[in-house]
């Protein structure tokens, strides 16, 4: 039996932000129970892989990134987990050279299965459970607090996990659960212990407009994003994703008067903007809902990074749908989109929908829409040439993301520390965009930065 203490293991994730912190949090509990947390897998004896399930397609990429590692080499075990883990346990544990199947995401329960490995314990797999809502996947966030996000210049703080709402075409309801948010004194705990290595925390969850809902107390989004920014300074927080109709004026009033403290960058998913699309997708907000608040939020803050999810295809979708769409996303100030053709997912609602639509006709209507929300973004990032920025550093210091959710060259600038945020003038340069550094103010902290304004004071108060 070879000691806890000598298993290199290697974290592969697929997924989402949600899944990236999990997995942190599931590193984080194995190598505090001896384990070695390894970037090179092929010196990893075991291998964890954090799956998703949010296509058909995703749980078959994770098949075959298992199937990859055995190929590459056969004495490494595999312990897999996640949502398609939930979902699929027992097509996962007969598989070659998985040693055991987790269930969902608890890092406890991942670090045991990685212990039992080491021990040389035999295959452990964690099946029986019926998938959907009721099982033990459903793990409570936990008070335990996320140290760091490795090798990473942004961390992701968690802040609630599973979603209520029941959209047609995912299946994450039935891998994660009903939401449930994490206490915010843990959150400001480790939104504290990870401030310490990053300079930008995103605030990410499966749901985070329904941050709160279910504590039983006044706290809600805006209120955690107050704790957060009284408590935690000199770090500038992003939101995830967060849908139009869970936008309220506070939240706008906070970025707006923050200084840049909170990131103006706003992902709103549309999925449609055909109202009878969104009505097949189980979509809670028309087209005219999303757009007026869209208006509002572009109206609050007319430099905001503007992003959406769109789904191209959908059952049901006519050419007409998909123009309304068009016209939709020629319509409001977006800055990204991000576009994927319908693809089923079984188990979902949507997956038993009639009138598919052919995939050549997804795809095509895809790229119309991608080549749209390029032009948006080159005009975007056109019109930002000459403006102040605070940026976050990437690559070694080499590229950089604004607050307004522009990744961009890096020129000038005395130092390249990856640990603080740095300031600078945003330059169009021959090929595209670049932002030429400020020298950092001797007189701040290491995480300060000489451009950021402190907060205007808030309107209401953190109790
Ligand atoms: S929550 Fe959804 S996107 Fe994230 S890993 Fe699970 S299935 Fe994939």
């Amino acid at each position: 039996m070879r000691p806890p203490g000598g298993a290199p293991v290697h974290f592969h994730t697929f997924g989402c932000k949600a899944n990236q912190y999990d997995t942190e949090r599931m590193r984080q509990e194995s190598q505090a129970r001896g384990a070695v947390a390894t970037n090179d897998r092929g010196a990893a004896d075991i291998c964890v892989v954090n799956t998703c399930t949010v296509t058909n397609a995703a749980d078959a990429e994770a098949k075959r990134f298992i199937r990859r590692v055995k190929r590459e080499d056969p004495r490494t075990q595999i312990v897999v987990a996640g949502c398609s883990a939930v979902l699929r346990a027992e097509e996962y544990a007969g598989m070659e050279s998985v040693a055991s199947v987790v269930q969902g995401h608890d890092p406890v329960e991942v670090a045991n299965a990685v212990l039992g490995v080491v021990a040389g314990r035999g295959p452990l797999v964690q099946l029986g459970m019926e998938p959907g809502l009721a099982g033990s996947h459903l793990e409570p966030i936990g008070a335990a607090i996320l140290d760091r996000r490795e090798g990473a210049t942004r961390g992701w703080l968690k802040i609630q996990d599973g979603c209520d709402r029941k959209c047609a075409f995912c299946a994450t309801r039935i891998a994660r659960g009903a939401s449930r948010s994490r206490a915010p004194e843990d959150i400001v705990r480790e939104a504290h212990q990870l401030s310490r290595h990053h300079p930008e925390l995103v605030l990410t969850g499966i749901h985070i407009g329904h941050y709160g809902r279910d504590l039983g107390s006044s706290i809600s989004l805006s209120r955690l994003l107050i704790r957060l920014l009284e408590r935690i300074p000199d770090v500038r927080f992003r939101l995830g994703s967060i849908e139009a109709t869970e936008i309220d004026g506070l939240l706008l009033e906070l970025i707006r008067t923050s200084g840049g403290r909170i990131a103006p960058h706003l992902h709103m998913p549309l999925q449609s903007g055909s109202d009878s699309v969104l009505r097949r997708m189980k979509r809670w907000h028309t087209r005219e809902a999303y757009r007026t608040r869209a208006v509002e939020v572009a109206d609050a803050l007319p430099r905001i990074g503007l992003g959406a999810d769109i789904i191209t295809g959908f059952p049901g979708e006519t050419d007409t749908d998909h123009q309304d769409t068009v016209r939709l996303v020629e319509e409001l100030p977006f800055t990204y989109l991000h576009v994927f053709p319908f693809s089923s997912k079984d188990g979902t609602e949507a997956s038993a929908l009639p009138d598919p639509v052919p995939q050549r006709i997804a795809g095509e209507r895809s790229r119309e829409l991608r080549v749209l929300a390029q032009e948006k973004q080159r005009r975007y990032r056109v019109s930002r040439a000459g403006e102040a920025s605070v940026v976050t550093l990437e690559s070694e210091g080499r590229r950089a993301l604004t607050g307004d959710y522009l990744r961009v060259q890096v020129k000038g600038g005395e130092t390249r520390d990856l640990g603080r945020l740095h300031s600078g003038v945003l330059r169009c340069g021959l090929d595209d965009l670049y932002v030429e550094l400020r020298a950092a103010s001797p007189s701040r902290g290491p995480w300060s930065v000489s451009a950021m304004e402190r907060p205007e004071r808030f309107h209401v108060s953190s109790a």
